[in-house]
């Protein structure tokens, strides 16, 4: 058979480079021996989930933990699940989580050398490769139809035998010249599949970044390597992308190790150097006692928007991924409180072999970790964030004044203090926090424990001596002040040793005033909360509060 007569008339384009060519336009990257070069390779449909920031995150630090490169990768050969703005989206995503490409799709990087780093705009490399493998009979042309490879699969199916386009089954591998050129005249739509030279009768190891030595059974499957409008399957696209785009580290999910032996041979027939591959294993969740995966349909915590408009701290998702990706993580992490996780030597060969298992409780420990770490300011950014995105109108309005807000959390989240607030997991519950410092959200409820004459006779009568400008001992002696007043001891040593003679105490007077100026018997500082409200609000407060 003239193969190279078939190969221009199955791959007609004129110009296309000849296969070396590409070896130059794309050469070796010029790195360090050990830097990695990693890639994000997602289809471009739009949701972004967990298990992507995990894969990504992998990358990310296997690249820069290396002095390597991280680039994005768009694998677009399916156009039906193509999304406007996914790309966008998942750079935006990510970005959020601090994890940053060097290199790829939408990036105005003066790295980007290695494109197009959309799989539609390679067409011409790829159909580049697939007429050198036609010309050296390493492929050929199938015309079966849907409805043959069915009936093929049917029949496999109802004798055992494993399914696909191999051996006997592959009908079109034997197709002569004049079947092939007949077809082509009658204008049947075709496929390109790989002839595959492998035999399941071969076994080999194969040694995985993560899972170590597996044992890998041939190829022998004529996989489809260009489908018939032109547009190469991920199994073709990503061998010679990766090649191109000169990865060395393949991390991706454990869907994919049943067809590594078809990447393994692709790589043979194409003439390259696999890189080193590393199977992560899926996330799992406890579910009713049993493990499962996470799952878009019943896992809200799989999509990323989730942990943004939930308010978890970024970074304390990263670091809980972390404790995922590698077991010695956390011990790092309680030995170094204050560094940042970008010092740890991550390492892929670490990460587990076995189910990773979510867990929601410890990202909520983490969180409320790294929150009660945060300076009054970058508290201030990270509420001001959410308020911006998820908040109401009233909620962004009142993070416009960033100075008042600052004091506020100061006191609020004990900034600075030894009275660290260590139980705010994520951002809602912080703006929600310091409501009651706003009018417009300030919502009290009034659950005096004593009777109306006294709640107002110590309301009005602190209206009356109020002065911002009081320290706390002048502050507080101004509320013992008003014990006599309603019949309670003004101190507690009195009041220990005497009971019954009084009403109440003066820690009762403050709860009256506590309940007035924030509407809960629990607050920080009574006084510096005042002083910070200010004169005629604070005021106001008591005011209002009388019943
Ligand atoms: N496009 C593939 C996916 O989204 C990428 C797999 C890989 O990383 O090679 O699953």
């Amino acid at each position: 058979m003239d193969l190279k007569k078939l190969a221009a008339a199955l791959i007609p384009d004129t110009g296309l480079l000849p296969p070396e060519e590409y070896e130059k336009i794309y050469p070796e990257r010029d790195r360090a021996p050990k830097a990695e070069v990693t890639r994000l390779a997602p289809s471009p449909t739009g949701f972004i989930h967990l298990g992507n920031l995990y894969s990504a995150l992998a990358d990310e630090r296997s690249a820069h933990t290396t002095g390597g490169i991280f680039y994005l990768r768009i694998e677009d050969t399916d156009e039906k699940r193509r999304v406007d703005g996914a790309v966008e989206s998942v750079i935006r995503s990510l970005n959020y989580f601090g994890i940053n490409f060097d290199e790829g799709a939408e990036l105005n990087s003066p790295l980007n050398k290695y494109g197009p780093y959309y799989q539609r705009r390679r067409a011409e490399i790829y159909r580049s490769f697939v007429k050198r493998l036609l010309e050296q009979g390493l492929a050929y042309p199938c015309f079966c139809t849907e409805d043959e490879l069915n009936a093929v699969r049917e029949n496999q199916t109802a004798e055992k035998k494993t399914t696909g386009y191999y051996g006997e089954y592959a009908k079109c591998r034997n197709l002569s010249e004049e079947q092939i050129y007949e077809n082509l005249r009658a204008g049947k739509p075709f496929v390109i599949r790989l002839k595959s030279q492998g035999s399941i009768e071969n076994k080999m190891t194969f040694r995985d970044a993560i899972k170590g030595d597996i044992t890998v059974t041939e190829n022998d499957q004529d996989v489809v390597i260009l489908k018939s409008d032109g547009i190469p399957t991920y199994h073709f696209a990503h061998a010679i992308d990766d090649h191109f785009m000169r990865t060395t580290l393949v991390i991706r999910g454990e869907e994919w190790l049943s067809s590594l032996p078809v990447h393994i041979e692709l790589h043979k027939v194409l003439g390259f150097k696999p890189p080193r591959y590393a199977h992560t294993c899926s996330l799992m969740k406890m579910d009713g006692g049993t493990k499962r995966k996470l799952s878009k349909r019943k896992d809200p915590e799989l999509s990323l928007d989730f942990y943004r408009k939930a308010g978890y701290y970024p970074v304390a998702v990263v670091k809980y991924l972390m404790t995922i990706l590698n077991s010695d993580f956390e011990e790092w992490s309680l030995k170094n409180p204050d560094a940042d996780y970008r010092d740890f030597k991550f390492r892929i060969e670490k990460m587990s072999r076995s189910g990773a298992l979510f867990d929601l409780d410890k990202l909520n420990d983490i969180s409320k970790n790294e929150i009660s770490r945060l300076s009054a300011k970058q508290c201030f950014d990270f509420l001001k964030g959410w308020a911006e995105e998820f908040g109401t109108d009233k909620d962004k309005a009142h993070f416009a004044d960033e100075e008042y807000i600052i004091k506020v959390l100061e006191l609020v989240m004990g900034v600075g203090g030894k009275k660290r607030r260590k139980d705010i997991e994520r951002a809602e519950q912080g703006v929600r926090l310091i409501d009651y410092f706003f009018d417009d959200a300030f919502a009290p409820e009034y659950n005096y424990r004593f009777d109306k004459a006294t709640v107002n006779t110590v309301l009005e009568e602190f209206a009356k001596t109020y002065d911002p400008a009081d320290d706390n001992s002048v502050w507080f002696n101004k509320v013992k002040a008003i014990a006599p007043k309603v019949g309670f001891a003004s101190e507690m040593s009195e009041y220990k040793a005497n009971p019954e003679a009084y009403k109440g105490n003066v820690s009762d007077i403050a709860e009256i005033l506590r309940i007035a100026v924030t509407g809960m018997p629990n607050s920080p500082d009574l006084c510096t909360i005042m002083r910070i409200l200010g004169k005629g609000r604070a005021v106001a407060r008591l005011k209002k509060g009388m019943i």
